[in-house]
């Protein structure tokens, strides 16, 4: 006879999973399948674009003439291909690049994973914008780091403030979207980009630039990378991702690293994946040929549904509203009069079949609880203006 024993309760999970939440965003885009919500919340890119055939021949144009690369492992650095081709867009962009400087990432999420690897010890600190894109106050949790948020104002991070933090804080890293930012749209100017670049110059910080979104310009003039900037190459990480410009179902991004940071990197990305898969890059990289034909397009696009809904806000939004307009990008910020709570509105307005992003939990301290983002490029400029209807009615507006 076996003796019944209670069993003994197990292990906790690790207290980093119990610091870090599940990102906001998703919850709220599980409430949102709803096929009739008008979904303002997603980051995602307009499904009807997504050049289907384009990608469809790239992939058996591969498989058909090197299906036994294609299918097999590659390096953990990636397809030679893909990062000349890149090597030479990133060139051809102002940032003169070589096929080795080039780390090919799981999406440019990937890459925050590993820049945490290879560059925080628990406890280290990094500064952020404030707001800053979820996943990446979520990676840098995960870490166990510090995350201080830096002022900001509507050109991006105060240098004057950074410099102070950087004395003060002793951060690792600095991380920026500074082009079409995740969540607020806004975009740092030259001047200010070359004074950040000064800042980790002059007092030694690492620079995380994020641009999934750059290409994504629909009016004013390109802005050039951190990276390039006097005093910035030895320290800046530029990372890029064809998410927002080709699928994000790829899973295909890329990081732009020193060399030592870079092996650093390629040894976390080894632990992590081995490889991003082959297939996808080698699709990628002839589909490149054509990208910036589709890109062309995708803009004139998304630069309707930006208006679209700039047109709409005025009437959508309460009285004492303040908002962006980006010259690019995916999102809008807006800042509702300081009476009102996005968070605690948003089971109603989503009553009304129409979701948004509260602005709250974008902060990394001191959450604006008034503000909120909304994603215009998902639906047409009439769904837009549909959408914008409900959410006055769900704000209480109309
Ligand atoms: N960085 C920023 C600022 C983003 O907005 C996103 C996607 N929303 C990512 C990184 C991750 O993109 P991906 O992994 O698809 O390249």
């Amino acid at each position: 006879m076996t003796a019944v024993v209670a069993p003994a309760s197990l292990p906790p999970l690790a207290a980093r999973t119990t610091a870090v939440g599940g990102s906001p965003v998703r919850d709220i885009l599980a409430v949102t399948a709803r096929p009739d919500v008008i979904n303002f919340a997603g980051g995602l890119p307009a499904p009807e674009l997504f050049d289907r055939r384009g990608i469809a021949t790239a992939f058996h144009e591969v498989l058909e003439q090197t299906p036994a690369r294609a299918l097999q492992y590659s390096t953990t650095e990636g397809e030679p291909s893909l990062r000349a081709a890149l090597a030479e867009r990133v060139t051809r962009r102002g940032l003169p690049t070589g096929a080795d400087d080039l780390l090919i990432t799981t999406g440019s999420q990937q890459a925050l994973s590993l820049l945490a690897t290879a560059l925080l010890d628990p406890g280290d600190t990094v500064l952020v914008e404030d707001p800053c894109y979820l996943a990446a106050l979520q990676v840098f949790g995960l870490a166990g780091a510090r995350v201080v948020a830096v002022p900001t104002d509507a050109d991006g991070v105060d240098p004057q403030a950074l410099a102070e933090l950087v004395r003060s804080e002793r951060p690792k890293l600095l991380y920026t979207v500074p082009t079409f930012q995740n969540p607020t749209g806004r975009t740092m100017p030259a001047g200010r980009r070359a004074a950040v670049a000064d800042v980790a110059a002059r007092h030694g910080l690492w620079i995380v630039e994020d641009d999934p979104y750059g290409e994504l310009r629909y009016d004013g003039e390109p802005v050039p990378w951190i990276a390039s900037c006097e005093g910035a190459a030895d320290r800046t990480v530029l990372l890029g991702s064809f998410s927002k410009i080709m699928a994000p179902g790829l899973r295909i991004g890329w990081l732009r690293a020193p060399a030592s940071l870079r092996r650093a990197c390629a040894v976390a990305k080894q632990a992590a994946d081995l490889h991003t898969p082959t297939l996808n890059q080698l699709a990628a990289a002839r589909y490149l040929d054509v990208l910036d034909a589709h890109v062309v397009r995708v803009r004139a696009v998304y630069a309707e549904r930006r208006d679209a809904m700039v047109a709409g806000l005025p009437a959508a939004l309460p009285e004492g509203s303040v908002w962006t307009r980006p010259e690019g990008g995916m999102f809008l910020w807006a800042r509702l009069p300081a009476s009102y709570d996005t968070t605690a509105l948003l089971p109603e307005v989503v009553r009304h079949d129409v979701a948004y992003v509260p602005g709250a939990p974008f902060y990394a301290s001191d959450p604006d609880r008034s503000a909120l983002r909304l994603c215009f490029v998902t639906q047409t400029p009439d769904e837009i203006a549909e959408g914008l209807r409900r959410l006055a009615k769900g704000l209480g507006g109309a």
